[in-house]
């Protein structure tokens, strides 16, 4: 899908910093993660339109989004899960499925149902959402936040001239108010701190931000994935990014369940793997959202004489941009703790993400990814006894000629990675033992996963140089 989103978004060149209507910082944020990933820059692409193109994406695979149906009750007897679901004419009817994936938003009726609590806090801020058209300097294709005294700004380009996003807070409003807020509850505030002029308006809205994490992400046959799990802060731009980080992990756990006879156990690798990551990206953004939004004259003179400068000097660092590029794409999101990770070679270690490295012009090693198999990786000489034992327990074998770049993504000669149907190192073997793969999947009872991959890919499976 990376053609339609590119095509649809915006690269972002860079993001200024503004205090009191003054530009004091700008951060060049092109080529970030050059050397990480064949898309090295932040690319802007609303969340609708990201949603029109996943929906349409489902339908060439035969799944219809059936939209104004209602999950109204259900219930986990016996093997399977009983669902009421209320269509927009008011008819209930009853469906039948093996496991429920509960994507259904902060207000989530499966975990309300499951009575799984959702602690955290509420922020006492409104916040305010607005898509605009106008002129000034904050149109110009770049990020603005304004580091006002007291409340929060931030500008985001959209397509088209003019177009922006605008994310902020609501000065001095009691929480209730909310629904009452207009855009001219906040125009003055844009205008004056951004020397903005405002031709239209196209949408406003306001709401509150909450930072809370699901106790626990699975009950049985019923799982929480996106903000019904987890809700945080606009700051760092994470919340959609991490919901579909849940849904590649458990869909393709319940994939190999549910179509390859794989042991039911796999499904219980889903909560470890996305639960602490939650935890630590809510207390993250609290914090950050903490110092961006303290009212005190102290912490604002601290945002704005002592972090913005420093913050200006740790930027030209490529490690110090290359870490944040890591940090807010989700690339540096790892599993190693996961019963499903073992082992380690130089920098890489079981339940890393696979490290990207380009092999060619326009040629990279994530190419086979796109299969969403179990797949074995070498770089460089593979030891004689690799091949034998990949078509022996149905596993495709990608070998890429080995190249220096491949050492400074972290990779090593000889190596074997194994890798998961979602691009994560299951097992990596510094000696490329060959061996460990049998005993890999047979300790975790993963075998007949490997079975239904071949029968997917309806050859044996084969053996790849490039
Ligand atoms: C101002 C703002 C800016 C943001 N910017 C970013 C950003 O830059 N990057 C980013 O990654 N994230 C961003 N986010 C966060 C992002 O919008 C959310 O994390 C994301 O929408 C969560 O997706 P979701 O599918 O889990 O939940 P939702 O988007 O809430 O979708 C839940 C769906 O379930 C449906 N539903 C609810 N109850 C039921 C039921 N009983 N039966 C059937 N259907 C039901 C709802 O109608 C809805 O369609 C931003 C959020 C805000 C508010």
């Amino acid at each position: 899908m990376a053609d339609a989103l590119l095509e649809g978004g915006v690269q972002v060149p860079a993001a200024n910093f503004w205090v009191q209507g003054t530009k004091v910082a700008r951060l060049s944020l092109e080529r970030m993660g050059e050397g990480l990933t064949p898309f090295p820059f932040a690319l802007i692409f609303p969340q609708d339109t990201h949603e029109r193109v996943l929906i349409e994406r489902l339908e060439t695979l035969g799944v219809t989004v059936e939209r104004r149906t209602e999950l109204v009750r259900f219930d986990q007897e016996g093997d399977g899960v009983r669902a009421t679901l209320r269509r927009a004419d008011g008819a209930e009817e009853t469906c039948a499925a093996s496991y429920l994936a509960g994507c259904d938003g902060a207000h989530s009726t499966v975990r309300e149902a499951l009575a799984i609590g959702f602690p955290g806090g509420t922020y006492a801020d409104i916040f305010f959402v607005a898509d605009v058209e106008g002129s000034g300097p904050a149109t110009n294709g770049e990020i603005h936040v304004d580091l006002g005294r007291s409340d929060f700004l931030a500008v985001f380009p959209m397509k088209g001239p003019g177009r922006v996003r605008l994310v902020g807070t609501v000065l001095e409003r009691a929480a209730d108010e909310h629904g009452q807020l207009t855009f001219d509850d906040v125009r003055d505030r844009v205008i004056g701190h951004l020397r903005f002029t405002i031709d239209r308006v196209n949408w406003f809205s306001t709401y509150h931000v909450h930072h809370r994490v699901a106790a626990k992400f699975r009950e049985r046959r019923a799982f929480l994935l996106g903000d019904a799990a987890h809700v945080h802060s606009p700051v760092g731009s994470q919340g959609m990014n991490t919901g579909i980080g849940d849904a590649v992990n458990l869909a393709w756990k319940l994939a190999a369940v549910l179509n390859g006879g794989t042991a039911e156990s796999l499904l219980e690798t889903y909560e470890p793997e996305r639960i602490d990551f939650a935890r630590r990206l809510v207390a993250t953004t609290d914090r950050a959202f903490t110092v961006v939004t303290d009212r005190g004259p102290i912490a604002w003179r601290v945002r704005t004489v002592l972090v913005l400068p420093v913050a200006r000097l740790l930027f030209r660092l490529s490690a110090v941009r290359r870490f944040l590029f890591r940090t807010v794409s989700q690339i540096g999101v790892n599993y190693r703790d996961s019963p499903l990770s073992e082992g380690a070679a130089g920098t890489v270690r079981g339940g890393d993400r696979l490290p990207w490295v380009e092999t060619a012009p326009h040629e990279d090693n994530f190419a086979p990814l796109t299969g969403l198999e179990w797949q074995v990786h070498v770089h460089g000489e593979s030891r004689r006894d690799v091949a034998a034992a990949c078509a022996q327990l149905g596993l495709s074998l990608h070998r890429f000629a080995w190249q220096p770049a491949m050492r400074r993504a972290g990779l090593t000669p000889g190596a074997l990675y194994l890798v998961r149907p979602d691009g994560y190192v299951a097992l990596v073997d510094s000696d490329g033992d060959p061996e460990r793969l049998g005993r890999y999947f047979l300790n975790r009872g993963l075998t007949a996963t490997l079975r239904r991959d071949a029968a997917t890919r309806g050859d044996s499976p084969s053996v790849r140089a490039r």
